[in-house]
């Protein structure tokens, strides 16, 4: 194994409820984790596609908000210092002849990992691109799905696409800043906070932003150059807008990625399981959550967390194969308490 590799007990990939819930139970079996996840924040599907709903049926929490639940997660696994590899993907995984495993991350990050556990919910999100062809050109210089560095905008000329929460934020924060700013909506309608859609309304009439109804139909300039974007309006009307950079917030759409080519026996694009120890078919890799299946699964955050407890200790077996299992509470249990760093009652 290379020197830079991270040598590790278990790697988990996704950072859902599920996954969070992996990295307590191992803990609580003092196994030490490393979590993996695409987007730059933990969450899964609850901080990303509904963190104000509430939750009804999470034991014990009559309600609970999705983001509150993911809070609360967090928390809970603080005593087991996890490691987070934050924006980063696993890319690649391979089982190697003594049973440990080699995980790249798109980032790099090399393991050396003795168990898997892939909580990986509905895939990998990643942004919906902005439909032209020739958008790729641009994409990652002109063409931005997120905004890693705000003052690059500054005193640019700038179209934001969507009508959500990002584009409206950025739309605002941008425009007393940039040289000029364009908000391109296809209707009406926004999803954002009615306060923001309020406040950018405001900086229309002032004329220190541009709204549009309309979809982006061409893009101008050479590759690496992008001069401007002709948006079609919803009455007709082509503008040719100038742009030096296109800020595109259409929201996140799951994919599997690159798990399917990791040789996992897949039905209807989740990992099948056994409900024993949610292994897959390759010894090691165990799968939890909405990312596997078996007869009578239900992609509940319960199902989830009761996967979580049952493959943590698959995963002590698969490691330790010689050390004797047994279950112990939380209650009674000081060696439990020991690693939960809470003194014993
Ligand atoms: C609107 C809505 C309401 C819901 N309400 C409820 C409810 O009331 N009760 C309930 O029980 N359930 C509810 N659910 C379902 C619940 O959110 C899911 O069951 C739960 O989020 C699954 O958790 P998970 O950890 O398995 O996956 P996810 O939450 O999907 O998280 C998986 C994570 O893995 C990451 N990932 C994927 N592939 C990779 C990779 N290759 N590398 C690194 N990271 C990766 C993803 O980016 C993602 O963050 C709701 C779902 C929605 C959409």
């Amino acid at each position: 194994m290379s020197e830079q590799s991270i040598h590790t007990e278990a790697v988990i990939i996704g950072a859902g409820p599920a996954g969070l819930f992996q990295v307590f139970e191992l803990g609580l079996l003092g196994i030490k984790t490393h979590v993996i996840e695409t987007l730059p924040r933990p969450g899964g599907q609850c901080s990303e596609l509904y963190p104000d709903k509430p939750i009804y049926d999470i034991p014990a929490l009559p309600i609970c908000g999705a983001q509150e639940l993911i809070d609360r997660l967090m928390e809970q696994i603080k005593p087991f210092a996890a490691q987070f590899h934050l924006a980063e993907e696993a890319a690649q995984l391979r089982r190697r002849e003594d049973g440990r495993f080699h995980l790249v991350t798109s980032t790099g990050t090399v393991f050396d990992a003795g168990a898997i556990v892939i909580a990986a919910g509905v895939g990998s999100f990643q942004p919906r691109r902005l439909a032209l062809e020739s958008a790729a050109a641009f994409e990652g210089s002109q063409i931005h799905y997120s905004v890693r560095n705000a003052a690059g905008f500054h005193g640019r000329k700038l179209v934001i696409f969507g009508g959500g929460d990002s584009a409206l934020d950025w739309a605002l924060n941008l425009a007393p800043k940039a040289e000029s700013l364009t908000l391109v909506h296809r209707r009406a309608e926004f999803r954002a906070a009615p306060a923001s859609v309020e406040r950018m309304r405001a900086l229309e009439a002032e004329g220190k932003l541009r709204f549009i109804e309309g979809l982006a139909q061409a893009l101008h300039g050479e590759p690496g150059a992008l001069s401007s974007v002709t948006v079609k309006a919803n009455d007709g009307v082509l503008h040719a807008l100038p742009a030096e950079h296109l800020l595109v917030f259409f929201g996140l759409a799951p994919k599997l990625g690159p798990i399917g080519n990791w040789g996992l026996e897949l039905d209807k694009r989740a990992i099948k399981v056994d409900t024993e120890k949610f292994e897959s078919n390759i010894p090691g890799v165990f799968a939890i959550g909405d990312i596997n299946i078996y007869p009578g699964k239900k992609k509940l955050i319960l199902s989830g967390f009761h996967e979580a407890a049952l493959t943590a200790f698959a995963v002590q077996r698969y490691l330790y194969p010689a050390k004797k299992q047994f279950l112990q509470y939380t209650t009674t249990s000081p060696v439990m308490q020991k690693r939960l760093g809470v003194a014993g009652g």
